[in-house]
């Protein structure tokens, strides 16, 4: 029913196809290094596959050299997956994955000849590899990015076990049992392969899209929320108050004579100071509150669930923590205060536009009444 040599050629053919897959997907200037690490060892690999199914070359060529192609192919794959994690896999880890790879296929050409022997070392090897590669991807997580290339890594590993575990048993493969069994691994082996190539391309994507994400959303300066990323959450956060029946409310901060600060110790001292304000507005607010950036040195809070009295209270402790706090530099100690302006949704309602226009209203009195003051729009 399964003719392994058309199976046999679909594998190359599959292997050849992801190969180029993965390898274009790679060649452009900035394709990150772990994609680059599994386009060459894609390649490797592929090059170890047809080195090791033409019979004609030399015995040493196919069974050694072609065993120790793949393994180091499968170990430049595996220092790739080390690097998406933030790790590496060392050359002196991959020099023994491809020494022993070039070691057992030796013996068993060279000193003990036999077939049987080197086709389950490399069943049970590379399987091994196999699983080793799935793992360091299971070991991170993110199920729902990374389940392809995972369940195509375990399949792929589990097949070639079953080969290795089915020419131990059974060395000449004469039984039926067995060719049943090269039959469904020789149809499992590009299957996984396709999922592998794929899943890592949908790692990488996922990646960039998670990078293009932050990049087009946060402050690259405070690591806040920007503009766009207020847009977004502000007006999340204002819909879902709105439908759980809860009170909504914005606080605009701006740093008071910020442009003297920088007059006097410099924009970079200015940055500190600014970052400096993010991280105590963050460290002061609950996890689910928004805080965004919304200019140069103005800041904007959206507030769940809070009245505008409470965030009144609110408003004035960070008035407050803001005037008690000093930003260390080498030579100097830098204090500063800042103005706020507070509007909730009892007044205004749950329009983000309207809430922060009059929280900015609000503020530039707090401003005109003398500064370091919060002011209720
Ligand atoms: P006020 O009390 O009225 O708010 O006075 P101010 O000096 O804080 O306000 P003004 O609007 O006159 O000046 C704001 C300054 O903030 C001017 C601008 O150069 C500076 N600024 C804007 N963005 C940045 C930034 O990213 N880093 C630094 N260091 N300065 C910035
Ligand atoms: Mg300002
Ligand atoms: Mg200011």
């Amino acid at each position: 029913m399964l003719h392994l040599d058309t199976l046999l050629l679909v594998h190359l053919c599959v292997t050849l196809l992801t190969t180029a897959l993965v390898a274009a997907s790679a060649n452009y200037a900035d394709s990150p290094p772990e994609l680059r690490w599994w386009a060459a060892g894609n390649v490797c690999v592929s090059l170890g596959v047809v080195m090791s199914l033409v019979e004609t070359l030399p015995a040493l060529l196919t069974s050694v050299a072609g065993y120790g192609v793949i393994a180091f192919g499968l170990a430049l794959v595996l220092r790739g997956l080390r690097v998406h994690g933030a790790s590496t896999l060392p050359w002196p880890a991959i020099a023994a994955i491809t020494g022993v790879a070039l070691l057992v296929p030796w013996y068993y050409t060279v000193l003990a000849p036999s077939r049987a022997a080197r086709l389950v070392f490399s069943g049970f090897y590379f399987g091994a590899l196999d699983l080793w590669c799935a793992a360091a991807i299971a070991r991170h997580g993110g199920w729902r990015v990374n389940a392809i290339a995972v369940t195509g890594f375990v399949a792929l590993g589990c097949a070639l076990l079953l080969r290795g575990t089915g020419m131990l048993l059974d060395a000449d493969l004469a039984g039926p049992a067995n060719a049943l069994m090269m039959g469904v691994t020789a149809l499992v082996i590009p299957l996984a392969q396709i999922c592998i190539a794929f899943g890592l391309i949908v790692m990488v994507m996922w990646r960039y899209a998670e990078r293009l994400r932050r990049l087009s959303t946060l402050d690259t300066l405070t690591g806040t929320l920007n503009r766009a990323g207020l847009e977004l959450q502000g007006k999340r956060v204002g819909l879902r108050a709105q439908r759980g029946g809860r009170s909504l409310a914005v606080v605009m901060i701006d740093v008071d004579h910020f442009k003297s600060i920088n007059d006097s110790h410099g924009h970079l001292v200015g940055d500190e100071v600014l970052r400096h304000l993010s991280a105590l507005l963050r460290r002061e607010l609950r996890p689910h509150d928004v805080l965004a950036r919304f200019g140069g040195e103005e800041f904007v809070l959206v507030l769940d669930d809070l009245r505008l009295a409470d965030a009144l209270v609110l408003a004035e402790r960070l008035r407050a923590r803001i005037a008690s706090t000093e930003v260390a530099l080498a030579d100097a100690v830098v204090r500063f205060t800042a103005s706020l302006g507070v509007a909730g949704s009892d007044r205004h309602g749950y329009d983000l536009i309207r809430l922060i226009s009059a929280g900015d209203a609000a503020l530039y009195q707090a401003k005109r009444d003398g500064r370091n003051r919060v002011g209720a729009g």
